[in-house]
């Protein structure tokens, strides 16, 4: 019918990880980060499957008012705050929330008459030097913001959180200017949620583990009891036996050791694909384990048929997803679940499954 790849979002999975997300951090609300299109999901779809999280995380302000625009009326964070002033009245209108992470940001808050409608998330820098005002500007920024009448969320964001005692540091700084000021806290991202209770204060920030990869490999997502959310598949759609000594792909960096037979896939760079994933990088043929071999171009990968050899034309390939965990692809890949899950092309046929 049509070149086979296509990408297939699991709606249950996406629910059942934020219950696990929410067994986790059982007295704190939930924030779910959609942004990046839902992780390369979906935005709404993936919104509407989360549909019970206590608020979303978004990037930008029309991602915003679109979820307000299809009926989501919990809170919405612009996980970057506003990027021009003139960003205002729109927040205003949609009561969506925003971060506030410099002083520029809370000059222009005070300017504008409407903005004490708006929640505020004052973001603390404490130690990953990204966004957020330093400890000693804290206390100077929180004042501004409480004496023109605005309740503000205290957050900061970890650098380490999926590594052993990756947060201590951090954590004893954001406790130290937050701890008295009796407003709502929020520090956990997906691997803090899942390693340290003790930041899961009032509100968790889960993303990566909301679609179901690992945020702390080698730690799989199944012992996390995650299930994946997307299964990229294809199909083989040409076999051919190569000699020992025959290369195969661009560049010829796979030389066959023995006579073998191996597969053409339809997936490549152009729908995703990482095309740095070398020789090697796992994937399901017919559901069992097998290779990548060669350079990945635009449109096709080859495969390595030697143990499949029912392998036809039309032989299902799963890329990752169900029984494929996309951690194990990328670290293969030398990269990480995120940047595969958000790179998926527009080229390729999105679907729904229950
Ligand atoms: C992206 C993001 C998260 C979610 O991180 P995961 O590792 O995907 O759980 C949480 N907080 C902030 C500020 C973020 O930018």
């Amino acid at each position: 019918m049509s070149r086979p790849i296509r990408a297939t979002i699991h709606l249950s999975a996406l629910s059942h990880n934020l219950d696990v997300a929410r067994h986790h951090a059982t007295h704190a609300r939930v924030l779910a980060v959609i942004k990046a299109n839902g992780y390369g999901h979906g935005m709404l779809r993936v919104a509407r499957a989360l549909a019970a999280a206590d608020g979303f995380a978004v990037l930008n302000v029309q991602e915003a008012v679109t979820l307000r625009e299809a009926g989501f009326t919990q809170e919405i964070l612009l996980l970057e705050g506003f990027f021009t002033a003139d960003e205002l009245p729109l927040l205003t209108q949609h009561r969506i929330a925003t971060v506030v992470h410099a002083q520029w940001q809370i000059d222009a808050l005070l300017r504008f008459s409407s903005a004490v409608n708006i929640p505020l998330w004052l973001k603390a820098n404490s130690g990953m030097n990204r966004l957020g005002f330093q400890a000693s500007e804290f206390p100077a920024a929180l004042d501004a913001l409480q004496h023109a009448g605005a309740t503000p969320t205290l957050m900061t964001h970890f650098a380490r959180a999926d590594e052993s005692e990756g947060i201590a540091g951090q954590l004893t700084c954001f406790n130290a200017i937050s701890r008295h000021a009796e407003l709502p806290r929020s520090m956990a991202n997906s691997a803090a949620l899942l390693s340290y209770p003790q930041t899961h204060a009032d509100w968790v920030r889960p993303g990566i583990m909301l679609y179901g990869a690992s945020p702390l490999p080698p730690q799989s997502a199944a012992e996390l009891g995650l299930h994946p959310a997307m299964t990229l598949s294809s199909e083989v759609i040409a076999l051919r036996n190569i000699k020992a000594g025959d290369e195969v792909g661009y560049g010829g960096t796979f030389q066959a050791p023995c006579d073998m037979r191996i597969g053409v896939v339809a997936c490549g760079y152009a729908d995703g694909y990482p095309r740095h994933a070398p020789t090697g990088t796992p994937l399901l043929v017919n559901g069992q384990r097998s290779r990548v071999i060669g350079r990945v171009s635009m449109d096709m990968l080859t495969v390595d048929l030697s143990n499949i050899p029912e392998a036809n034309v039309g032989t299902p390939v799963t890329l990752w997803g169900e029984g494929m965990p996309v951690e194990d692809v990328a670290a293969a890949a030398g990269t990480i679940s995120y940047e595969l899950l958000c790179a998926v092309a527009q080229r390729v046929p999105m679907l729904e499954a229950a």
